[in-house]
């Protein structure tokens, strides 16, 4: 079966959707025209039920199937926010926003599943219950953990769920899909390296908290190179390393380093975690200075379920004739909080060959919609099949 003949009618209308979103991209939580938007047409749809205000501003929707015997309910999630990005793309419908962009094709994301839940809600043709979810600041501001902390998928009964991103670099309208951990779970830290601030030409009487942080710099790449077991995947990046002072002849009082650690392991996340706090306060101290570590655990591991990730892929294979087994990520995935609560598995829709994800250039690829919408109607209608 390749995509619905459904979608390929909707798919202009679809499209007009997501470059309208694009043109009005909004940060984190503050997604409150995109909500609106969202809700105003699941209401259009018939949805039994839409629901705004969960999770912040995160939107969700309600489709019973023309039976319910089966008891069953499937959670959709789309995700809505944009990133800090200045827009390169010199499209009629760039944003229109300065330092605000759809750059992770989050757009895309909520277009088809608005195309999805039209659809469901028109035919219905399933035994049970479909609960479309909208999520704002999935880029860093975990949305979708704060749904989860709302009781969504209690309050709802929901008992799987699936997500969809698409992917540069995968042929368009083809997916890609892996077993167990996926993304990376994305931690970050910050150090505080306190010395003794004073005259650049009297370094005798300070202590350089610029000299100790740099050892600390270099240091903290044992982590990855010797303490890890090297088969298996980490990344430790120090991405930030701020003095207290601007000048040429200052030896500043102390030194800000912030970075980020990624992982696929819950040893790995540990090991990270206190090699990070022995090597920044032990290094420090070798020097004279005092280091205060704060290191905060973000989004967790994504890890698709076994037998979900088996479905996933039969339907893309039903849809586009083939699904690819996807890459590891080392990219984080708000998403891996539903998947913390329910089964549940995340796959990948091909973008084709545009800019990378995050890049001022990227574009959400349109000719995606008719696959990714179709998936999203399979996934339902083949889990929860009518009589
Ligand atoms: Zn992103
Ligand atoms: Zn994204």
């Amino acid at each position: 079966m390749p995509v619905k003949n459904r979608f390929a009618e909707l798919q202009s209308e679809i499209t007009e959707w997501r470059r309208d979103l694009h043109e009005n991209p909004e940060l984190l939580f503050d997604t409150h025209r995109t909500s609106a938007l969202v809700a105003e047409k699941l209401q259009a749809f018939g949805c039994d039920e839409v629901v705004t205000g969960i999770g912040r501003t995160g939107v969700v929707g309600v489709i019973k199937g023309k039976a319910s015997g089966s008891g069953k309910v499937i959670g959709l999630r789309a995700d809505m926010d944009a990133l800090p990005i200045l827009e390169d793309t010199g499209l009629e419908y760039a944003s229109k926003t300065p330092g605000a962009m759809h750059a992770c094709g989050h757009d895309g994301h909520t277009a088809m599943l608005l195309g999805a839940a039209k659809y469901l809600a028109e035919t219905r043709n399933f035994d049970g219950t479909v609960v479309v979810i909208f999520q704002p600041a999935e880029e860093g501001g975990g949305g979708g953990k704060e749904m989860c902390d709302d009781g969504m998928m209690a309050r709802w009964g929901i008992q799987e769920v699936y997500g969809m991103h698409n992917w540069p670099g995968v042929p368009v309208g083809q997916f890609a899909i892996r077993p167990g951990a996926f993304f990376a779970a994305t931690d970050i830290f910050e150090v505080t390296v306190e010395g003794k601030g004073g005259h650049a030409a009297k370094p005798h009487e300070t202590i350089d908290p610029t000299v100790a942080s740099a050892q600390i710099v270099t240091a903290l790449q044992t982590i990855a190179s010797r303490n890890a077991d090297p088969v298996s995947q980490i990344v430790v990046s120090v991405t930030s390393f701020e003095t207290s002072s601007t000048a040429f002849n200052v030896i500043p009082q102390r030194v800000k380093l912030r970075g980020t650690v990624r992982t696929l392991a819950p040893e790995n996340r540990d090991l990270a975690e206190t090699r990070i706090n022995d090597i920044c306060t032990g290094m420090a101290a070798a020097l004279g200075c005092v280091a205060k570590v704060d290191y905060t655990r973000n989004y967790p591991v994504m890890v698709n379920s076994e037998e979900q990730t088996e479905f996933a892929a039969d339907v893309a294979r039903a849809v586009s004739g083939d699904c690819a087994d996807a890459p590891l990520v080392m990219g984080g995935e708000d998403f891996a909080f539903m998947l913390e609560e329910r089964p549940g598995a995340y796959i990948l829709v091909g973008n084709g060959d545009t800019a990378a994800v995050h890049h001022p250039q990227y574009n959400f690829n349109d000719e995606a919609i008719p696959a990714g919408c179709s998936w999203w109607a399979e996934i339902v209608e083949r889990r929860m099949p009518a009589a």
